[in-house]
């Protein structure tokens, strides 16, 4: 008999819910549920291909232990009970000897619960090394928002919206749920504009496209600054009474040469000024950052630019524009932490986390800190590490180098769906559990909360929140884990527990009417309690207080072309390369370059080039021409590893993967640990005798 399960998607943190219906023969078909206020019912393909992670045949089942040399894929299968007690045993014995410090804790994406429970382990540990992805996904943004603003905005998109700005942001692909309110502000005539190196779909739809050399947003940001101030365009109530510092921009900007900063960009003044005009003049204006914008070491900068700009057009809390963040969280620790996680270590302590940015807000040890410990024992030694949901060995700076610094640990645990590059790395490798495998509770966009159905068991996964739990109490340092007072503590804000949620489904978020013009009451949170256009928290930090725009890195004879990445629409990051479905509908890495491009190096669409940007920074991708590209700029696929290439040389990941091109290099500059991703100086090639694999 046909069975229809009620649940949410937990792939990413758009939480979707779904209607899964289960036949007689246990096969499943996903479905959007039309009653999901957010989705209405759609999902995106990844989300509808979820099923295919959960029952494919190559997932991990069992907890493995490493019997060969490392990467060389040699496995015994031991119990869980086995498995957690070396890993305490390791961790403790590690800790005895090199410190508290010397174990890190590293977790990815928001899977989850994992990031707050991970935090707990590491907290109860006694060890400052936890470590995340943010420092160029997300980190950039929220921080350099919040100093200038006290908040980080979102966009209070409607049909009284005039005026759309998409900065290196793609809603289409990566967060198709905010389409339908940016499509019905475009059908009540708001203007938009796309800055973006692609043509992407924003950019086909645009009123006006602003295809800027890979990198060189601040100089694009600090241009519009100085056009809206030399004019006069700003809302002068607004700035003389809730900016601070607004003489100090003055005298900032004057010296900038708008010709200088429109040829970093490669864009015209008009171009320039037409779109700042638009943006000023509309009546109320939002501009939508992504994720490009956390990507290189200014991005902490280019999001304080991006703020200033919100403030000085004066969009701030009005109906249409820059909103400020509403209501109270229904769950604890869904992402990223709960404060009093954070706050049990002193922020003098948690500054000692290995490569902790200037910024102290972003507390996290970075990728680049940590390779530098293992692999040189400076500041102190790293010797053994916990991975959770995430796959360094593509997502770090400098794959090779993860290599070699995962080589010099003395023990590493993985835990993972499916057998990855990083996972070949480690010591013991644990099978975790999908979303569809656990009863738990899923947030979605809107912040409401909803009771995640389990589908069925694979193997002997278990959920990472657990494995997690399992991994301190076996070192005597948590409690023993228990189900129902796990979900009980995340669901203390509504008062309830699992099997009441399951009984109510959801609980909806109780959006407030959105807030307008709040700080005329309560000003902003910052130390003047206005819009710090010149920040006094990153003057005391001996950081710039007006952001300064620096060049990106240089061309060179050599390396005469930029290349960028953008994310796909088929994979989450590196997840996904061995589902059938999604690899034939994006079967290949791809470069896309200009045809002209092409042709001057005889590369022809189909072919493998070579891209290169440094002469042991190496990658294949599969060439598509694309004549909206700029003729100086390429843009590649990020986090390619090929999962059908098994054991051989660490299934491919040295091969196509974006992070073998970047550095741990992250200048003198990076407030916030972000390293150099968009428009590295390159050089392409025709590649000979490179096949790339498929499914
Ligand atoms: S948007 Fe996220 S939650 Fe929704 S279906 Fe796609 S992956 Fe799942």
């Amino acid at each position: 008999m046909n069975n229809v399960i009620t649940t949410t998607c937990g792939l990413c943190s758009t939480g979707c819910r779904l209607s899964v219906l289960c036949n007689e023969h246990n096969q499943y078909t996903i479905k959007g549920d039309k009653r999901d206020p957010v989705t209405h019912g759609a999902l995106c393909t990844k989300g509808l291909h979820a099923i295919d992670i959960m029952l494919h045949p190559e997932r991990l089942t069992q907890p493995l232990k490493r019997t060969g040399e490392r990467g060389k894929g040699q496995w015994i299968t031991i119990s869980w009970q086995q498995a957690i007690d070396e890993i305490a045993l390791q961790f403790n014995q590690t800790q005895k000897t090199y410190g508290d410090d010397s174990v890190f804790f590293s977790y990815g994406y928001s899977k989850d619960f994992i990031n707050t429970q991970l935090l707990k382990l590491a907290n109860a540990a006694n060890s400052v090394n936890i470590h995340g992805p943010e420092t160029v996904c997300w980190a950039p943004s929220k921080y350099g928002k919040e100093y200038t603003l006290g908040y980080n905005p979102s966009a209070d998109i409607n049909q009284q919206t005039d005026c759309i700005i998409f900065w290196g942001v793609n809603k289409h692909n990566t967060r198709f749920t905010e389409m339908r309110a940016i499509n019905h502000a475009i059908e009540h005539g708001a203007t938009t504009i796309c800055i973006d190196p692609q043509q992407t779909h924003h950019a086909k739809k645009a009123n006006y496209w602003l295809p800027l050399v890979p990198g060189s947003d601040l100089a694009l940001a600090m241009a519009m600054i100085k056009i809206i101030i030399v004019q006069q365009w700003y809302d002068a109530a607004f700035v003389a009474d809730y900016c601070y510092g607004f003489s100090a921009l003055q005298s900032h900007i004057q010296p900038l040469d708008l010709a200088y900063l429109a040829n970093e960009c490669q864009l015209s003044i008009d171009m320039i000024t037409d779109i700042t005009q638009q943006y000023i003049h509309a009546k109320s204006a939002v501009i939508i950052t992504g994720n490009a914008l956390d990507h290189n070491p200014d991005s902490f900068q280019v999001n304080r630019a991006i703020a200033i700009l919100m403030a000085l057009s004066g969009n701030l809390e009005v109906q249409g524009g820059q909103s400020k963040p509403q209501g109270k969280a229904l769950v604890n620790g869904r992402w990223p932490y709960d404060p009093q996680d954070v706050d049990q270590l002193s922020p003098t302590i948690r500054q000692q986390s290995v490569g902790s940015p200037p910024i102290p807000e972003y507390f996290r040890a970075t990728s680049q800190g940590l390779m530098d410990a293992m692999l040189t024992g400076q500041p102190y030694s790293i010797k053994a590490g916990l991975i959770v949901g995430t796959n360094p060995m593509t997502s770090w700076p400098d794959s090779n180098k993860v290599k070699q610094a995962f080589e010099q640990l003395d023990f590493l645990v993985v835990s993972e769906l499916f057998m990855t590059p990083t996972a070949m790395m480690a010591d013991i490798v644990l099978p975790a559990a999908s979303f569809f495998e656990y009863a738990g509770v899923t947030q979605g966009q809107d912040g409401s909360i909803h009771y995640q159905a389990p589908l069925q068991q694979v193997g002997d996964a278990k959920p990472d929140h657990q494995i997690i739990a399992e991994i301190g109490h076996a070192m005597g340092i948590m409690p023993v884990y228990n189900d129902n007072d796990f979900w009980r503590s995340a669901l203390s804000p509504v008062d309830i527990d699992l099997i009441q949620l399951k009984a109510q489904t959801s609980i909806v978020a109780d959006v407030e009417k959105q807030q307008t013009l709040s700080y005329l009451s309560v000003g902003f949170d910052t130390p003047s309690g206005k819009v710090e256009l010149y920040s006094q928290k990153l003057h005391a930090l001996k950081l710039d207080p007006i952001p300064v725009y620096r060049p990106n890195l240089p061309l060179t004879e050599c390396y005469p072309l930029r290349v960028t990445t953008a994310k796909s629409r088929y994979y989450m990051f590196s997840h996904g390369r061995q589902i059938t479905a999604l690899r034939n509908k994006y079967p290949f890495p791809t470069v896309k370059m200009h045809s002209k491009l092409g042709q001057k190096h005889s590369l022809k669409e189909g072919d493998i080039a070579a891209i290169e940007t440094a002469p042991d920074k190496i990658i294949y991708q599969k060439v598509k021409f694309d004549d909206q590209l700029r003729i100086d700029t390429i843009v590649a696929d990020l986090s390619w590893w090929f999962p059908e290439m098994k054991n051989k040389q660490l299934s491919g990941v040295f091969k196509s993967n974006y992070n073998v091109l970047t550095s741990t290099d992250v200048g003198v500059h990076s407030d916030i640990g972000s390293f150099y991703i968009n428009g590295l100086p390159c050089c392409i090639y025709k590649a000979i005798n490179i096949e790339l694999s498929t499914l």
